[in-house]
């Protein structure tokens, strides 16, 4: 399966055939929004450490056509679940029922609660990116659905707060819990960049990536079921680690906060799990550092290593990854016009990133597949990605 591509006609296409779904539905005109989802390239479990990570945003999109309405009721439907939602925005209960429409009503109410006041509107949500898939269709479904209902009241858009509000609204109103990760970067995605993003600060900087490399996604098929107690477990351990460190740095408020030597001169405070978690979060932020480093002078030759290192750390002593993701990177390594490969996301399952020359990615795609599926009898979802603008209005003029 191949994304969409980005050149003008093509969006021209999608947006005009959405229009046509919105008005055969809802009988009116509509204006077209598109928010796109996100492969992380490095700095995994870093963002909830106030650390650096470095995604980009890819060509699978979430599309919204909306139409605003005279009154409060906010209609939504979406393709991908074949189901119609209806709210007032006067309804002060609105609450989580466990079901897809939490996120674009919970982004609704977090507005609205922030104090953008919005008015009723029909909205049409149509997918591609996968559902659950480790690309973040959760932030595309959120961004493009607040972009929609803000352009529509009219309010000025800073990207900033709308990537927070966002995060606020999947954290306290889907009961999800994320970083900012996702939201921000289809927030502020470039095509034909990265972006590192500092997740304390919030300052970016995007980052271009070398133009014959693309991004292969190469998704294992399996999700284990320890995924969010996983999840919450590492929190905890990078929290324990804060804490017993922060007695010999008092100034110390995340693992962004020290350095390798710094975690190795206090290693007995911790235990040998701890530290090991620690020592993950420490490396992979110096090596987020040096891939973004690599990418601006175009040392494209020190971008395998740090992905090899990044997988192994995480492996080795994060412990998120699991045979299958490991067999697809060592699957990956091997083939030739590789420039790294590591899993992606937050583990147990879910999808690999691969730097590949593009006039490699046909025969990688081809010898992955097939040796994945011999390995483990799944067969795998690839995807050949570039890197993406983040959300806008899209031209169905
Ligand atoms: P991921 O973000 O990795 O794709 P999540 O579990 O975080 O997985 O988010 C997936 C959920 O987001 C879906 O189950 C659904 O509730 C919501 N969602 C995403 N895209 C759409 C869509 N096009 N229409 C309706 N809901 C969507
Ligand atoms: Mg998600």
């Amino acid at each position: 399966m191949r994304p969409p591509l980005f050149d003008k006609n093509t969006y021209m296409d999608q947006a005009r055939a959405l229009l046509a779904k919105f008005n055969s539905r809802f009988h009116s005109a509509a204006k077209v929004y598109r928010a796109p989802g996100r492969v992380n390239l490095i700095g995994e479990h870093t963002d909830y450490n106030d650390g650096f990570v470095l995604p980009a945003a890819i060509g699978f999109s979430c599309w919204v056509a909306l139409a605003p309405r005279d009154d409060r009721q906010l209609v939504l439907y979406s393709e991908n679940f074949d189901d119609s939602v209806e709210v007032n925005l006067d309804d002060r209960h609105l609450h989580a029922t466990g079901k897809w429409s939490d996120y674009p009503i919970g982004v609704a109410a977090t507005l609205e609660q922030a104090g953008y006041r919005l008015p009723g509107a029909n909205l049409y949500i149509a997918g591609d990116v996968p559902l659950g898939a480790g690309l973040s269709s959760s932030a595309a479904v959120e961004v493009s659905t607040a972009f929609a209902l803000m352009d529509a009241a009219r309010h000025p858009i800073d990207l900033k707060k709308l990537a927070l509000l966002c995060q606020r609204a999947e954290n306290e109103f889907v009961g999800a819990r994320c970083g900012i990760m996702d939201q921000f970067i289809s927030c502020h995605g470039r095509a034909g960049n990265a972006l590192l993003l500092d997740c304390r600060s919030l300052d970016f900087q995007l980052l271009r990536l070398p133009p014959q490399i693309r991004l292969v996604i190469c998704n294992t098929m399996v999700q284990h079921k320890h995924e969010s107690s996983g999840y919450n477990a590492r929190r905890a351990q990078c929290e324990e680690g804060v804490r017993k460190l922060s007695k010999v740095y008092p100034q110390m408020r995340a693992l962004r906060d020290i350095s390798l030597s710094d975690l190795e001169s206090h290693r007995s405070l911790l235990s040998e799990v701890v530290y090991r978690r620690c020592r993950h979060i420490v490396t992979e932020n110096a090596r987020t550092l040096a891939f973004a480093s690599a990418l601006r002078s175009g040392d494209t030759a020190a971008l395998p290593q740090l992905m090899t290192d990044a997988h192994r750390s995480i492996r080795d002593d994060f412990e998120v990854s699991c045979q299958e993701l490991d067999i697809m990177v060592q699957l990956a390594e091997q083939q030739p016009g590789v420039l790294g490969a590591r899993m992606t996301g937050g583990g147990f399952g879910g999808c690999t990133i691969n730097l590949v020359e593009a006039s490699a990615s046909d025969a990688f795609c081809e010898r992955v597949a097939q040796g994945y599926a011999a390995a483990t009898g799944h067969y795998p979802n690839i995807y050949v990605c570039e890197a993406s603008q983040g959300v806008g209005m899209a031209d169905a003029s």
